[in-house]
């Protein structure tokens, strides 16, 4: 792997906007060694994996450059790793940049006249890329070109410059922004999928081998039950529960160190955190269950709306606790019964208020 390759690593890292919508900080998750290195090393995400092998071997051994790439998901799936695992098997160097930072169409361009041969453009948070920048991607995608304007006014000219082969790879959380003749140019687009509790404890074991944490097989579950099916996250919870484990225990990860380490940290058996519980208590208590649209709902929970529909909404859904209509959104029978909330039915509000007014945390 390549000196220039490193460094972009640790930029990315520095540069991401969606890791800082999380409420804890991530700066202990600036250890590279965490990412799994290789396809084989990279656990779950099967069919993307198994297409990501054909796509990447048959590339290979006709000598040619990897098609244009779009993987899409919820923060923390492994979008950056899988590209950097893309790079590595493919044996080509990876520059790593994201949409926002790309202000200039100049940017962008002297990012593509660097590249060698075969190389990979990752460019996280595709669908940040100004419109006009974007417009340079799709003569370069699809003909390897940019055009350079020289001049201004009616004396501009253009002039063709030919760029090396290369491959781009674009992440985004939400692939429904990203515009049709962008989308048009990846030959391969990817979704990847929230992860399952055995692939996470599988994950959370592997992290914890290669920190040196001692950690039984119950733990490692614990962890993974509780990580909103998000790699990240399990990585993260994984340090957390080890200074408990090192301070309030022997040291060792068991079940009952991770469950009483996540409760101190609000971490319900789910998983879900304080501002999940806001948002379905919200949901419930203020608007009889639902519909509420999600700028309302934004605002009554003090989030974001991009937060709430990228980081929240995903596993909530995917958990059955939230649905979607097109007249906003609603919390589930199931959320009510996590809640300890007796079950309405929505049509009922007004029933509701008189229910729910004598609540706790009651009107706010
Ligand atoms: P994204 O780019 O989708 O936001 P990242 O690629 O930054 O996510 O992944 C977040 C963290 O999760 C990485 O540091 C990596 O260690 C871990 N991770 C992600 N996917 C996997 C996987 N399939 N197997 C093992 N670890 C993973």
């Amino acid at each position: 792997m390549s000196a220039e390759y490193e460094n972009d690593f640790e930029y990315d890292f520095e540069s991401r906007i969606v890791s800082s919508t999380f409420s804890e900080s991530e700066d202990s998750e600036n250890e590279p060694t965490l990412r799994p290195r290789t396809l084989d090393e990279y656990i779950g995400q099967e069919k993307a994996k198994e297409n990501l092998k054909i796509y990447i071997n048959a590339a290979r051994n006709r000598g040619e450059v990897l098609d244009h790439v779009l993987l899409y998901g919820p923060p923390g799936l492994g979008k950056t790793t899988l590209s950097a695992i893309i790079a590595n098997e493919m044996g080509v160097n990876i520059r790593v940049t994201s949409g926002p930072a790309i202000e200039k169409g100049g940017d962008l361009v002297a990012l593509l006249t660097n590249l060698g041969e075969n190389d990979i453009l990752f460019i996280d948070e595709i669908h940040r890329l100004p419109k006009a920048v974007e417009e340079i991607l799709y003569p370069a995608m699809e003909d390897y070109v940019v055009d350079l304007i020289i001049g201004k006014g009616p004396a501009a000219r253009s002039i063709p410059l030919s760029l090396s082969k290369f491959t781009l790879i674009g992440a985004t959380t939400r692939a429904g922004q990203i515009s049709t003749p962008l989308r048009d140019r990846f030959g391969v687009v990817l979704k990847l999928e929230l992860y399952t509790v055995e692939e996470l404890a599988t994950i959370v074991t592997r992290s914890a081998g290669i920190l040196n944490i001692p950690i039984d097989a119950y733990g490692a579950r614990e962890i993974a039950a509780r990580s909103r099916g998000t790699p990240r996250i399990a990585n993260r919870l994984l340090k957390r529960v080890r200074d408990f484990a090192q301070v309030k225990g022997n040291g060792t990860i068991d079940r009952a160190i991770a469950d009483y380490a996540l409760n101190r940290l609000e971490i319900d058996a789910l998983g879900l955190d304080a501002v999940d519980r806001r948002m379905l208590e919200v949901i419930i208590k203020f608007y009889g269950g639902g519909p509420v649209g999600l700028e309302t709902l934004a605002a009554t929970v003090g989030e974001e709306a991009i937060t709430i529909e990228d980081v929240y909404e995903p596993y909530l859904m995917q958990i059955g606790f939230l649905s979607r209509t097109p007249r906003g959104r609603c919390a589930t029978r199931l959320a009510y019964e996590h809640l300890g909330i007796p079950f309405t039915d929505t049509t009922a509000v007004g029933q509701q208020i008189d229910i729910f007014s004598t609540g706790q945390d009651g009107e706010q």
